[in-house]
């Protein structure tokens, strides 16, 4: 029986600390969070500035599915697209300074449909090699010719560049890296892209909302704003809701809709929940004091965490990762924590290169300054 097969492929994966397992949350998103009967205090959500239970985005849900109903019923190109798809494409555009937005189910389809409709097989696409395994899984349905790169290493983009006489190239790259919470050097990638005729396709699933002035992300961050730049953002995590949105030129926008797969078949998502992120919008929008906060809390982890044994990987934002190395040393830490607790997932290959197993600590606007003083002295107790 396959069946066999696929259980020793899973005995094998638990004998190397890889197993993955789901805990069943009996709460909403929050710092505190109970967990299979246990509360706990959690670092581990992308909900960064606490908007995921917020009182004003429940009653704009509840005002949505009054208004509009709860399902969408179609796919955007048969009857599934209402207008409030349409305005909040609308005001997605224009907070993120572009001239034109796409609302995808989740950023996992955006990345997808983006790479997949513009570049063929002649063409060639250059990807940091700690992108996030969307990018990675785009460029495979693509069926180009995929060039990875270094992390951030952009001599060696250019000489990949420099290589590549024909077709059309794109770049891509996770804007702040997921799993290590450092940033792409947008500017650098920018100045490559003009000087090789390329595109650049932004992944801001951990920059929007948090970065930049009034959160519009990662491009208002570094001050960058060109035609060339395709960029994608996520709904579900700072802005606390779901869905996805590529904000491109209208003409990058309008091949999407007609050649981006996983925008074509597949069906919208509820109206409701695009008037949702459009209230979201207007609380990220305001939302300076969480910010400003969010990052008096990372530097308070980062003093406070300085003389473990472990270190804090080099990052500036809301993702802190504790190196630890070896799978089962993660796994240990990790219930460590749970058994005081306090969660916080270990982070295991194949989504981390081998040998960098990791606690990848999130903060959010929602943590207060005692919250990570919590998490401070039971790192240094379990350190000892
Ligand atoms: C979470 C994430 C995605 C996928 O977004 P979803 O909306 O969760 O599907 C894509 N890219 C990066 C960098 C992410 O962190």
């Amino acid at each position: 029986m396959p069946f066999t097969e696929l259980q020793n492929e899973l005995n094998e994966r638990a004998a190397q600390g890889l197993l993955r397992q789901r805990r069943t949350l009996d709460s909403p998103q929050s710092p505190h969070i109970t967990v299979d009967g246990s509360s706990y205090l959690s670092f581990c959500s992308n909900d960064y500035l606490g908007l995921a239970n917020h009182p004003q985005l429940i009653a704009a849900l509840q005002q949505g599915a009054r208004q509009w109903g709860v399902g969408a019923g179609a796919a955007h190109l048969v009857s599934g697209h209402s207008a409030a798809h349409h305005r909040l494409e609308q005001a997605l555009a224009a907070f993120v300074n572009k001239p034109a937005a796409l609302l995808f189910s989740n950023g996992y389809m955006a990345n997808l449909g983006a790479v997949q409709a513009l570049i063929g097989k002649s063409d060639t696409v250059f990807a940091d090699k700690l992108n996030h395994a969307s990018l990675n899984d785009a460029m495979l349905l693509s069926r180009t010719e995929a060039k990875r790169y270094r992390h951030n290493d952009m001599a060696q983009l250019a000489q990949l560049l420099e290589q590549t006489k024909t077709g059309r190239k794109l770049i891509i790259t996770d804007a702040v890296f997921s799993m290590d919470g450092d940033l792409a050097p947008l500017p650098e990638l920018l100045a490559l892209c003009e000087r090789h005729d390329a595109w650049l396709l932004v992944d801001d699933a951990h920059g929007f909302g948090v970065l930049g002035e009034q959160g519009r992300g990662s491009l208002a961050h570094f001050g960058v704003a060109s035609p060339r730049i395709i960029y994608m953002a996520t709904l579900g995590k700072a802005a606390g809701v779901f869905g996805a949105f590529v904000a491109a030129e209208q003409i990058v926008i309008d091949t999407l809709v007609n050649h981006a797969r996983s925008y074509v078949y597949t069906t919208a998502t509820p109206p409701a929940l695009a008037g949702t992120v459009l209230e979201s919008l207007q609380l990220i929008g305001e939302g300076d004091a969480l910010r400003e906060h969010l990052r008096e809390l990372v530097a308070q982890l980062r003093s406070g965490l300085a003389g473990l044994p472990w270190k804090l990987m080099a990052s500036d934002t809301a993702i802190q990762p504790l190196l630890i190395g070896g799978n089962q040393a993660a796994l240990a830490l990790s219930e460590g924590l749970r058994e005081r607790g306090i969660w916080v997932a270990a982070i295991r290959p194949p989504t981390v290169p081998q040998g960098t197993a990791r606690l990848r600590i999130t903060l959010s606007a929602a943590h207060s300054t005692a919250d990570v003083a919590r998490l401070i002295e039971v790192l240094h107790e379990l350190a000892h």
